[in-house]
């Protein structure tokens, strides 16, 4: 843990230092040298949080980016049950920044005790896993109204540059058939090309992706879910239409870390339309 109380302070790790662990008051002592960030540790092992992880320079450092009254806050459920947040911002967000894989049960157990959270998960281990293809456009845009995307896979050329069937074209053909984004398999393909125009006046960080061997609890999750893999954008995913595309979506680190300590509820980061540049 980055703080103890010492004197009824919260205070980070120094050497020699003894300290009180703020959720389970019992001893802790401080550990601090080369090897390792300084922290706190338990004096005896005992079941204070058995949800904490170590704490590896990833987590400090995003700690580090709150204010210290916002780090490692106690959260007490209406039955007493007492969980150590990583992060939680004066309007009540939760912030849980996870490096370890981690099981469906104990995903849905933190997101039941919470609520108010959201994810950030270290991406670094499986980033080679993960590629991030074609934009798309906002999808309350008008653009994407009319559009069913063929999801992108790695290896597929034609999906990973964009291609898509239109949902007017189809209903025109099949008239008697009640076609949807959701039941929309056929019809002629279009391409990215054709209206990259048009998707880049209505950009707004939506990229098609594909995770070989994803770790389906984050896919699956009820809470926001923001990927690092240290760069200025955080990736989050989503789920892009009612066609269930698979999309996700690039917020500057900036934007998340201003949003959250400003908003009330977690669907409500980068919320509003923000066109970003077209680099990625
Ligand atoms: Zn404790």
């Amino acid at each position: 843990m980055q703080l103890a109380l010492v004197d009824n302070q919260r205070v980070e790790a120094f050497t020699g230092g003894r300290g009180t662990c703020p959720t389970c008051l019992s001893t802790m002592i401080a550990k601090c040298g080369t090897r390792v960030i300084n922290h706190w540790a338990h004096y005896k092992k005992r079941e204070c949080d058995p949800w904490w992880e170590n704490e590896t320079q990833w987590h400090r450092d995003w700690k580090n980016l709150f204010p210290i009254e916002c780090r490692e806050v106690n959260h007490v459920a209406h039955d007493g049950e007492v969980h150590r947040a990583d992060i939680k911002t004066p309007t009540g967000i939760v912030i849980e920044i996870q490096h370890s894989s981690i099981t469906d049960i104990e995903r849905k157990a933190r997101e039941d005790f919470y609520k108010n959270l959201v994810w950030v998960v270290d991406g670094k281990s499986f980033q080679a896993n993960f590629d991030i293809y074609h934009m798309l456009p906002d999808p309350q845009s008008e653009v994407a109204q009319d559009i069913v995307w063929s999801k992108a896979q790695r290896h597929m050329q034609g999906s990973n540059n964009g291609i898509f069937f239109r949902l007017s074209e189809a209903k025109e053909v099949y008239p008697e058939l009640n076609i949807t984004k959701e039941n929309l398999q056929f019809g002629l393909i279009h391409s990215f090309q054709e209206i990259k125009t048009e998707i880049e006046k209505s950009y707004n960080g939506y990229h098609q992706y594909d995770w070989i061997r994803p770790r389906k609890t984050w896919i699956e999750a009820q809470c926001p879910v923001y990927i690092d893999f240290g760069d200025e954008f955080l990736v989050k995913l989503e789920n892009y239409d009612a066609s269930n595309l698979h999309c996700i979506r690039l917020v500057a680190k900036q934007k998340f870390i201003h949003d959250v300590m400003i908003k009330k509820h977690v669907h409500e980061i980068a919320s509003r339309f923000y066109p970003l540049s077209n680099e990625k």
